[in-house]
């Protein structure tokens, strides 16, 4: 299932590229990080394939980033409730650069340029692109909007995930950070050695 994932994840690599070079947009760092983001993330199969790329780092580095997602963890759940905007680094983030790049979740790989995406229940939602790549746009005069349509990539995602579950009987719904997948990852015993 992990190399469906896989092949799913390079789709839309490809894609995002794709229309990213038509702005002439990279992404190379800013202030406005959004790995400062509090992405929520859904699919049992994302949380799988952390896991699978905790075990590409070396034993120091996996302790670094488990004792920094606690540390997160805690400060999010300590803002519960009086601070919902607390923006604060995504554990994986080493010094501007996601340790486990090749094994973020689909919304890491999705986020800065403009997109569409279908409602399951008709409708369309239009979203503008993160505001450095506004700033970007207003800068060079380029405004114009390139279609960029999220929906297959969503809709491919849960029937992977749909097929996922229904080989492991999985029923739990899912709602986490990364931190919090990092912190489950040490809880469940799934802990890497
Ligand atoms: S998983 Fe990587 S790309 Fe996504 S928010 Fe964390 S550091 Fe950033």
């Amino acid at each position: 299932m992990l190399k469906r994932l896989e092949t799913l994840f390079l789709e839309m690599d490809r894609a995002y590229a794709a229309v990213a070079d038509q702005y002439g947009f990279r992404c190379d760092g800013c202030a406005d990080n959004c790995c400062l983001t509090r992405f929520h993330h859904h699919t049992l199969l994302e949380y799988l394939y952390l896991v699978e790329g905790m075990r590409t780092l070396e034993s120091g580095v996996r302790r670094t980033l488990q004792k920094n997602a606690s540390a997160v963890s805690a400060c999010m759940s300590a803002a519960d409730g009086c601070d919902e905007t607390l923006r604060i680094m995504c554990p994986l983030n080493r010094d501007g650069w996601c340790s486990l790049y090749r094994y973020r979740p689909m919304i890491c790989r999705l986020h800065g340029i403009p997109h569409e995406l279908q409602r399951p229940g008709g409708g369309i939602i239009k979203n503008p692109g993160c505001n450095p790549f506004l700033e970007r746009c207003r800068e060079s005069g380029k405004t114009d909007y390139i279609r960029f349509d999220r929906t297959p990539f969503y809709r491919q995602m849960a029937m992977l995930e749909r097929d996922l579950r229904r080989e492991t009987g999985y029923t739990e719904k899912l709602r986490l950070t990364i931190a919090q997948m990092l912190v489950t990852i040490m809880d469940s015993g799934n802990e890497i050695n």
